[in-house]
């Protein structure tokens, strides 16, 4: 799973031309060889893989969650030798050289491969624990909101904005050729870590990292292709959040502790859940470890309360 991960990171994809596709069809094996031994591969992964540890082992908590959130965000956001890591080209790319029928490179499906394949493993490792937008959302979200309340978006509205911007995007790509993200980057937070300051840029992420301070990871859950895509591959990952019915007290501590719209879906034992950014907060709240990041079907007890207070 690591291995996949840094083509996305090594080859950045912004700045040039913006497309990212129009190196030739670059199928040089030796390219991603390289791509694959650089810096940014192996500290990506050994994230990724710390982060699995960590939520395996329940020795994740709120600490050394913000420590490492912090290091991946000048590791693969900050250091220019780590260059623009950027999972939303990741996605956008391919879908918009599928369409207009234009080459797809071996870098780019790779990439794409492997946000998948890193999300089939564990549920959200490559966005909860590797992009540095994520990280900085995350971050932020540490700041105290001035009314002392966080606020959880109502799933259903914030994925019908994110669908609706993809299938907008889409059919922007039929009619013109081009996405609706990276058009001027109105939608692409990552150009910040190619050092573009342009106005739009410093505009989309400025209202991002404030509404950070009041919403958990806003752009993810409201925007992100690649938050769509992960959302959808999390609910056939091997390892993801999984509740210990006969555990289970009923005490909600980790509905309130959580900031994500995630955990009452979980203990409810939904079929559908909000995305789940693989923090281990509610794991690290439940006082009888009946949350764990485990594999393997929900285990069952006695019914829940589904009247919850949430
Ligand atoms: S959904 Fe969030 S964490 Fe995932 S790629 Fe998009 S910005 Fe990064
Ligand atoms: S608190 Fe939410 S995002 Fe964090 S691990 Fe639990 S369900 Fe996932």
């Amino acid at each position: 799973m690591i291995l996949i991960c840094m083509p996305v990171m090594a080859e950045g994809g912004g700045g040039g031309d913006g497309s990212g596709m129009g190196d030739g069809g670059n199928t040089d094996i030796s390219s991603v060889s390289s791509g694959l031994l650089s810096p940014q591969f192996i500290l990506g992964g050994l994230v990724a893989l710390a982060g699995l540890i960590l939520l395996r082992t329940t020795k994740i908590n709120w600490n050394i969650r913000t420590l490492l959130m912090c290091a991946v965000f000048v590791l693969f956001g900050v250091l220019v030798i780590m260059h623009q890591p950027s999972p939303l080209r990741a996605v956008v790319d391919p879908v918009t050289a599928l369409v207009t029928g234009s080459a797809i490179t071996l870098k780019k499906t790779t990439a794409l491969i492997f946000i998948g394949g890193l999300s089939v493993i564990g549920a959200k490792l490559f966005c909860g624990w590797v992009c540095p937008f994520g990280a900085l959302q995350e971050i932020v979200n540490r700041i105290p909101a001035p009314s002392g309340k966080k606020i959880k978006l109502p799933f259903n509205i914030s994925n019908g904005i994110r669908i609706s911007i993809f299938v907008i995007s889409f059919i922007m790509i039929l009619a013109t050729g081009i996405d609706l993200y990276t058009y001027h980057n109105i939608l692409n937070p990552f150009e910040l870590f190619d050092w573009h300051f342009e106005l739009v840029l410093a505009v989309l992420v400025g209202a991002v990292l404030v509404a950070s301070v009041f919403v958990y990871r806003p752009f993810c859950y409201l925007v992100c292709p690649v938050g769509l895509l992960t959302w959808l591959l999390e609910h056939v990952s091997i390892f993801r959040v999984r509740l210990d019915q006969g555990k289970c007290n009923d005490c909600n501590k980790c509905i309130r502790m959580s900031p994500c719209p995630s955990v009452k879906a979980i203990v409810d034992c939904d079929n559908v859940r909000p995305d789940c950014f693989a923090c281990g907060v509610c794991i690290d709240a439940c006082p009888t470890d009946a949350l764990t990041f485990g594999i393997g079907k929900t285990k069952a007890g006695r019914s829940r309360d589904l009247e919850s207070g949430d």
